[in-house]
């Protein structure tokens, strides 16, 4: 889709404004002026001041061409694993390893912007928890610095083309946990689920009290046989190990510390996963002046393309 400078300065111009050009400081419609070399930059017929179309954008005032942040923004948001630094400066052929950090360190900060939503309603959820992370090195054998995390996922399903029912996961939570008590739980269940989902979990104590704070729960008791678990807890127990993949392979261990900004990498791409263009425009700050979809719009396939856009 974007060949060049100018196919991204397009797309650009076209999300900012469906309708066609209106000059951001004096409101003037119709075609601005248009200089070559320079597609970022319009000039008002009337007042003849410039607007910027990466104004707002995680692009502004960069020195790296567009082409190159859209290609960093896709390969972000869509690449199942992620990306390291040294992966993203040899894929786009960058000279500089400072260049490939920075542009990664944006276009991750406009990825860590929670979703808020509960989750569940018509949908039952899975519930479990995992221990991850930790830098083990030059500390001896044993687990250091793990860390235990909540996660919950929609159990989603639709009739296939064979008439049987096919099952996929829905929206995903994940939560830093203090530790596995009962408080710390039902804290997690309450933010991220609304109230009278049905909830399956382990047979963990810590769920224990579901039911008595509003929620449909099936416990399912394990007696500590693994098979059994991924049987009964199969969406959030292949999340749980992505997850670890994904924080060992791609960046070798993650402190506490920064565990829940990369918590929320993982949920920003596996929520948008079949939205990509969607996922691409708001890593690279476009969504910031644009009215977004809802999620059910969104989920619902009624949402169609931006029409109302804010003044910067
Ligand atoms: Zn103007």
């Amino acid at each position: 889709m974007f060949p060049d400078e100018r196919a991204c300065s397009a797309y650009l111009e076209q999300v900012r404004w469906p309708d066609g050009f209106a000059c951001s400081w004096c409101g003037t419609k119709g075609s601005p002026y248009r200089f070559e070399g320079r597609p970022t930059v319009l000039r008002c017929r009337n007042c003849q001041r410039n607007t910027y179309l990466t104004a707002g954008t995680v692009m502004h005032a960069t020195r790296t061409p567009l082409q190159v942040w859209f290609w960093a923004a896709y390969l972000v948001t869509t690449q199942t694993p992620g990306m390291s630094a040294l992966q993203f400066q040899r894929q786009l052929g960058l000279t500089r390893y400072e260049t490939a950090f920075q542009m990664l360190h944006k276009l991750r900060a406009a990825m860590v912007r929670p979703d808020r939503d509960r989750i569940g309603a018509q949908w039952p959820v899975e519930v479990d928890e995992v221990l991850v992370g930790g830098k083990t090195r030059g500390e001896g054998r044993g687990v250091h610095h793990k860390t235990y995390v909540a996660g919950a996922v929609e159990v989603r399903s639709k009739k296939a083309p064979s008439g049987r029912r096919a099952f996929y996961a829905g929206r995903l939570r994940l939560q830093v946990l203090a530790d596995r008590g009962k408080r710390s739980l039902e804290a997690f269940v309450t933010d991220s689920i609304q109230t009278h989902s049905r909830v399956t979990t382990d047979g963990w104590q810590g769920y224990d009290n579901l039911e008595a704070i509003g929620y449909e729960h099936v416990p399912v008791v394990l007696g500590g046989d693994p098979q059994k678990a991924d049987k009964a807890l199969p969406m959030i127990h292949l999340i749980f190990s992505n997850l670890k993949a994904w924080l060992l392979g791609t960046h070798h261990g993650v402190s506490a510390q920064h565990l829940p900004a990369y918590l929320n990498e993982f949920v920003f791409r596996f929520n948008r996963r079949f939205y990509p263009m969607t996922a691409f425009a708001s890593a690279l700050g476009i969504g910031t002046h644009v009215a977004g979809p809802t999620y059910d719009a969104l989920y619902g396939g009624r949402w169609v393309h931006p029409t109302t856009v804010a003044k910067p």
